[in-house]
């Protein structure tokens, strides 16, 4: 059973607080991670079509033995397929690759100004949603400026903003946006890929402090600030710890010391001009 609590999205729909994210998974190396994940208890599975995994995540689904109403599986519009009839196209190829008759959350991957064709590209998922084919419908890498004109233009309010997210680069301007909106803020990047964000001392000292790992006291900040969280690894031990931050709560002292580490930095690219087709 899974022991992580669900975010209720503006329509209702539950998912997950925290879910495994594959990027840079091989597709023949998911099926394993996504397996293990799934044992460790994680039911909300973060691909995209970009990932070149959607198929070996679908093995890993349907071996899994869990029932399709129990898993939260989300996929992502790459930014060659922007266009209504396009993303009409596109989303079929990722239901075919998962090998599903719908996903729980499609998210149009990158706002991609310089195309101009996102609002486009949100009426074919509004239309995706409408058919029972999404069972919700969001955004990923939208600054508060794209967000305003799909909601000026569009009429489903994105359910969920999928965005760069951690203690370097803590967003206070869009989760604040995104929840005056009621769209849900989720993490990209959630331990800041790792690398040097888990080894900061304040970091490190608020671990030992509570008998935790950095990155268990980092992914428990997302949760604490009402964060969706993904975390990607393919190591089996460290799935797990991942998914082991229920069990424990930072206290203020805590949350203003991980607050006081932002930065405004960067690990990906600016949404403002990233414009990889
Ligand atoms: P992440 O912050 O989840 O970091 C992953 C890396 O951290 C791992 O590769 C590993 O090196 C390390 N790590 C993981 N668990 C650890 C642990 N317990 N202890 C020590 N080190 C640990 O970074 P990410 O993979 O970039 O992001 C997570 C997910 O977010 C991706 O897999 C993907 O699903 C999603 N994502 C989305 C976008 C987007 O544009 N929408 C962009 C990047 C990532």
């Amino acid at each position: 059973m899974s022991k992580v609590p669900p975010i209720i999205l503006n329509n209702g729909v539950a998912m997950p607080q925290l879910g495994f994210g594959v990027w840079q998974v091989p597709d023949d190396e998911a099926e394993k991670a996504v397996t293990t994940a799934l044992e460790a208890g994680y039911r909300s599975i973060d691909t995209a079509a970009i990932y070149g995994n959607e198929e070996g995540t679908g093995k890993a689904l349907a071996a899994s033995g869990i029932a399709r109403d129990k898993l939260f599986v989300t996929t992502k519009l790459w930014n060659a397929d922007q266009g209504y009839d396009a993303t009409m196209r596109a989303f079929d190829a990722s239901l075919e690759k998962l090998g599903l008759d719908h996903v729980d959350l499609y998210l149009i991957h990158w706002p991609l100004p310089s195309k101009d064709s996102y609002v486009d590209t949100y009426k074919a998922f509004e239309k995706i949603y409408a058919d029972g084919r999404a069972r919700a419908i969001g955004v990923s890498n939208f600054l508060p400026e794209h967000l305003e004109r799909l909601l000026g233009e569009t009429s489903i309010i994105p359910a969920v903003n999928q965005i760069e997210l951690h203690p370097h680069l803590q967003q206070r301007a869009a989760r604040e946006f995104h929840a005056e909106q009621g769209i849900t803020t989720e993490a990209w990047s959630p331990l800041g890929q790792g690398k040097g964000l888990l080894e900061v001392p304040a970091i490190v000292a608020i671990a030992q402090k509570h008998g935790r790992t950095p990155a268990q006291v980092v992914l428990r900040w997302h949760v604490q600030l009402g964060n969706v969280a993904i975390p990607k690894s393919v190591t089996p031990s460290r799935i797990k710890e991942n998914i082991d931050v229920f069990g424990f709560e930072l206290d203020l002292e805590d949350i203003a010391a991980i607050s006081a580490l932002n930065e405004d930095r960067r690990l990906g690219p600016d949404p403002a001009t990233f414009d990889i087709v």
